[in-house]
């Protein structure tokens, strides 16, 4: 079965779509994919004040206040938190110019002038900090230190990244995605298509509780995304105090490998979300938000499954995609999204089969183009007006079919080295 079959948005506006050529650069420095929307925060925050009254009653369950931040970053080596440490990575003379340029350090949320905005990141800094630094012992991980995870004062670049430095395995998120994503799920939240989807009352009478949701799988999606770089020793064949994990940013340095670890930490992100959402201790809390507490067993799978699928689907529809053929697509830093798409769906098969069989049945191509269709329509005004029309015809090409058996067998490799790198 292929999902990414599935992806051809028949009846689009195709005279409105525009390509993106692959632009040439460096993966760290020019070859950034700079926001495509107002890079100023004073709209968000008005928008984020207007459905801010749903998020603070969530808030509210989310556990206790604010940490102090540390008045000064750059403070002597007596007091080097964390915070501290990551701040100081991004202007450190390690990095480019250019670099220091879009990654100014750690985002000082005081600044932030909207107190429920600040209370907002503040919490789910927290709460993806706590997560990260509750882990189990599996045999599977290779050693690694210990977590922190930190929001990125950037100029215009959506972006995540995993690093190892000072003793810590750093995740950081750029404002710029954070922002992002707060505006795709905007946009599902209010859309009719994605109301029928979910078979909700247009507008949805759920906005707010449905954006914080949504929000909730997108962040930690990404944050379980490069928890997987960590964990799965994808940064140690790098220098370790100079490793910077891209996610999100388009390069043209990368390699079929490197794409392998990033659908291995795909699908490693959506067993670990998947099995928080739907069968473990977050399934109450979602089941709450979309007023499906007294709904069979069934039905808020099947609510559960299509907001995970509308969450990361907006999340990657809403990058403009890389332009592929035979040449650039061995280049890519990670594969292109309707490739990453369709593994994720393939991930999200096997998921259930092996942990929730009951909605297997429920998770079908037919379905999937349904909530694909309704996110596209959503979203697409946020990539430039683009489809995944150009990818799915090369991915179906004889040169696209043979890129993928090569991604496949690269994953397999990858995969049967799991457990052996420590
Ligand atoms: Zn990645």
């Amino acid at each position: 079965m292929s999902y990414g079959r599935c992806l051809h948005l028949r009846g689009w506006r195709r005279r409105d779509l525009r390509r993106r050529g692959s632009r040439p650069g460096q993966r760290l420095t020019a070859d950034i994919e700079h926001s495509s929307i107002d890079c100023g925060r004073s709209s968000r925050e008005i928008e984020f004040c207007s459905i801010a009254f749903e998020l603070f009653v969530l808030l509210n369950g989310m556990g206790a206040g604010a940490p102090a931040l540390p008045t000064n970053y750059n403070g002597s080596a007596m007091t080097l938190q964390p915070d501290i440490l990551f701040h100081r990575y991004f202007q450190s003379e390690k990095r480019s110019s250019m670099d220091r340029k879009h990654y100014k350090g750690k985002k000082d949320l005081e600044t932030l002038t909207d107190p429920l905005l600040r209370l907002w990141l503040v919490k789910i800094q927290e709460s993806l900090n706590e997560s990260l630094n509750d882990e189990q012992d599996i045999p599977d991980h290779v050693k690694h230190r210990p977590f922190h995870l930190d929001l990125i004062d950037d100029c215009c670049v959506r972006n995540a990244v995993a690093f190892l430095c000072d003793g810590y395995s750093f995740i950081g998120i750029t404002m710029t995605l954070i922002f992002t994503m707060w505006e795709v799920c905007i946009r599902l939240c209010r859309s009719e298509a994605i109301a029928m989807v979910l078979g909700v009352e247009p507008p949805t009478e759920v906005c707010g509780p449905l954006h914080a949701l949504l929000s909730q799988i997108q962040h930690r999606f990404i944050v379980s995304h490069e928890y997987t770089h960590h964990v799965h020793g994808h940064l140690l064949s790098e220098s370790a105090e100079s490793a910077f994990y891209n996610e999100v940013v388009s390069d043209d340095s990368g390699s079929i490998e490197e794409q392998a670890f990033e659908v291995a930490a795909d699908g490693y992100a959506v067993f670990q979300v998947l099995a928080n959402l739907v069968d473990g201790d977050w399934r109450s809390q979602a089941v709450a938000l979309l007023k499906l507490d007294k709904a069979s067993a069934g039905v808020q799978d099947q609510a559960l499954f299509s907001c995970f699928v509308i969450a990361i689907g907006g999340y990657l529809f809403s990058r403009r995609p890389d332009a592929v053929d035979n040449a650039t697509i061995y280049k890519l830093g990670h594969p292109p999204q309707a490739a990453r798409m369709d593994y994720i769906m393939r991930q999200v098969v096997k998921w259930s089969k092996a942990s929730h069989p009951s909605l297997t049945g429920q998770i079908t191509p037919e379905r999937f183009q349904e909530i694909m269709h309704a996110v596209a329509a959503a979203t697409f005004e946020m990539n430039g007006k683009n489809d995944w029309v150009t990818q799915i015809v090369f991915l179906q090409s004889e040169s696209g079919s043979k890129y993928l058996k090569k991604l496949d067998a690269s994953v397999q490799r990858h995969i049967q080295t799991l457990g052996s790198r420590k």
